[in-house]
């Protein structure tokens, strides 16, 4: 088949906060650029961050970039890469102020500086107290960040493509990636996009769980993507668990809450993290204050008709407070918990957030294999890359500035890329034809249906990977996995009749979906230690003398291998591993 080819100098597949901050500097160097993006770009699920982005600017109390690198270390549970997190913290100041230039209307303080809150983990002096490191605007960070960027790109002239949905990369023998080939969702057309440098920003994959805050959007596309082309992928046991997302509902109700003065309470009415945490209490790291709960829950002490959730309580913050800093947050208790925080309690239970693991790439956001050789042409940045800042346990507010400060330096490489190639590598003869055989088994008349089998995944993954995991659950949960990715090859698209490429791409998704999944499962069962947020049963402690290393999955054969965390920063003094208390 014929496919239309696109030629551009930079191909970026997602529009949310990686890709755009990143299309950006492209855009704005004078390369051609293209962003695909499977849905309106500033419905990406940078929409939905809420609490904000991280950076020692020092605005209300003395704060230092070695602070936060340190914070972000001990979050970790030392198995972020030391590099990285040395070069994220010590940008991030510049990325917010660079920010506030794009046009972000960041909340104020009385001295007309940018606001900041406390979020978890975040602290002054490694780690005496916590600080006020979070910049936000109100509960609705991350929307007014993607708009802004958005804006940015419109102005910069970069080329959208909105609603069209990456379906592979193009790799050829060299193991060079020279584009990617994506189907146009309204008309169902699949067209090849030829590129000198292809970025993946597609984000997270929170969907491979039955509870989570992520949106429905959030399938891990290009991770999908990744492991079909051969590449590896990196720490996927690693899933943090958020402390307080709605019950039943898994909206999420920002940290900010307990950031502003928000904490949890037990069936007995007591602040339980003053037990688990008594130093930083509800305002310990995510993974500290999720197992909290979930033991709490587990030993009877839980609220509510079924005793499964905690309550979140901050109406002693006062109406004044929760409408300026956390309107967002009054709403989303309104609608999905029906209670109104200003007066009652929000039932709150651990929920599957955000992806520790991802795509392997270097601090230029190449995307590198085992030795960390780059690919040619081939750049990750954001939730579904890992490079790696946030090792076993992000912390919160974290993320944004990945975002930002990665999805910059991707963008001054691949223009340094561009400059060096003048011409575009020819397409290998067979680019798509795996591409058109995955894509064309849908039509099979006697597959099973999509939905059901998508059921059987997450039950699966929410069954057997959870907050806490247990021997016998993770073996029998391999075995359970590998059986639905089997299902998954023979999915179809039953009802023809009530068919839109809708459908088609849930299906799509779902062979995304399953990636994550499998190398999650397979990596969480193999790893014998609890370090940040994978916690075992069996092996409780962390073991820094065989385990203090970055996992590799990868998808022929399912094989593990595993590589050195970078410990030595760029400037400055390594942080040895020790014992991580809050
Ligand atoms: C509810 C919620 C609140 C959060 N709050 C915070 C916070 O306060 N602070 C913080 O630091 N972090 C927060 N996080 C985490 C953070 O928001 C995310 O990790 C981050 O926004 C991800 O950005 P991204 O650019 O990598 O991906 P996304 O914003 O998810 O964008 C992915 C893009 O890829 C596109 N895409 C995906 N697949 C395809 C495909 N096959 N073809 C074409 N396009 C595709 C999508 O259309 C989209 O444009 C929060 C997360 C959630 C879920």
């Amino acid at each position: 088949m014929a496919l239309t080819t696109h030629k551009f100098d930079a191909v970026i597949v997602g529009g949310g906060g990686a890709g755009l901050r990143a299309s950006l500097q492209l855009a704005q160097a004078g390369v051609k650029v293209a962003v695909l993006s499977k849905v309106f770009p500033t419905r990406s699920h940078t929409v939905a961050a809420q609490g904000g982005i991280a950076a020692a600017l020092g605005n209300v109390a003395e704060d230092k970039w070695l602070w936060h690198m340190y914070d972000t270390i001990k979050g970790s549970d030392f198995l972020g890469d030391q590099d990285a997190i040395e070069f994220m913290c010590k940008n991030a100041a510049k990325a917010i102020i660079e920010l506030e230039h794009f046009g972000m209307p960041f909340d104020r303080l009385d001295n007309g500086k940018i606001f900041q809150r406390p979020f978890g983990g975040m602290t002054q002096n490694f780690g005496e107290m916590p600080i006020s490191r979070t910049c936000a605007v109100a509960d609705r960070t991350g929307h007014a960040m993607l708009h802004t960027l958005y804006q940015r790109n419109i102005q910069a002239n970069t080329n959208f493509f909105v609603e069209w949905f990456a379906l592979d990369l193009i790799r050829d023998a060299e193991g060079d990636v020279l584009g990617v080939i994506a189907l146009e969702i309204e008309t169902g057309q699949m067209h090849i996009f030829q590129a000198k440098t292809t970025l993946i920003a597609t984000g997270g994959a929170g969907r491979i769980f039955q509870a989570s805050t992520n949106a429905f959007i959030n399938t891990g596309d290009g991770l999908g993507m990744a492991a079909r082309a051969g590449l590896p992928l990196q720490d996927m046991e690693f899933w943090q668990f958020h402390p307080t997302g709605v019950l039943h509902a898994g909206v999420l109700i920002t940290e900010g809450v307990r950031g502003e003065g928000g904490y949890l309470v037990n069936s007995e009415g007591e602040r339980f993290m003053e037990r688990y945490a008594p130093h930083a209490k509800d305002l310990a790291s995510r993974d500290v204050i999720a197992r909290a709960s979930a033991t709490e829950i587990k030993e009877g002490r839980g609220v509510g008709k079924n005793k499964d959730a905690v309550y979140l309580k901050l109406d002693h913050l006062g109406e004044e407070l929760i409408n300026k800093r956390l309107p967002g947050i009054r709403e989303i208790a309104k609608t999905f918990a029906n209670v109104d925080p200003i007066h009652n309690p929000i039932p709150v239970v651990p929920t599957a957030h955000y992806m520790m693991g991802g795509i392997p790439t270097n601090l230029d956001g190449q995307v590198v294999l085992e030795g960390e050789k780059p690919v040619n042409g081939l750049y990750a940045v954001g939730e579904c890359a890992c490079v790696s800042v946030h090792g076993a346990n992000r912390l919160g507010s974290n993320s944004l500035l990945d975002l930002v400060v990665f999805g910059k330096a991707a963008g001054d490489k691949m223009v340094l890329e561009i400059a060096q190639n003048k011409v575009y590598k020819p397409l290998p003869a067979n680019a798509v034809e795996a591409t058109l055989v995955r894509v064309n088994r849908l039509e099979n008349a006697t597959g099973e249906n999509v939905a059901e089998v998508g059921d059987a995944m997450r039950k699966t993954m929410q069954t057997h990977c959870g907050v806490f995991r247990f021997p016998d659950l993770l073996a029998t949960g391999v075995g359970e996995i590998d059986a639905v990715a089997e299902r998954i090859q023979y999915i179809t698209i039953k009802d023809k009749s009530q068919v839109f490429n809708t459908a088609r791409v849930e299906a799509l998704e779902l062979d995304n979906l399953i990636e994550v999944a499998v190398a999650t499962m397979h990596a969480a069962n193999a790893r014998a230690e609890s370090r940040g947020a994978h916690a075992r049963e069996d092996f409780g402690e962390r073991d820094d003398v065989n385990w203090l290393k970055h996992s590799l999955f990868v998808k022929q054969n399912n094989t593990l291998t595993y590589k050195p965390v970078r410990l030595k920063p760029l400037t400055v003094e390594s942080f040895e591993p020790k014992r991580r208390v809050y």
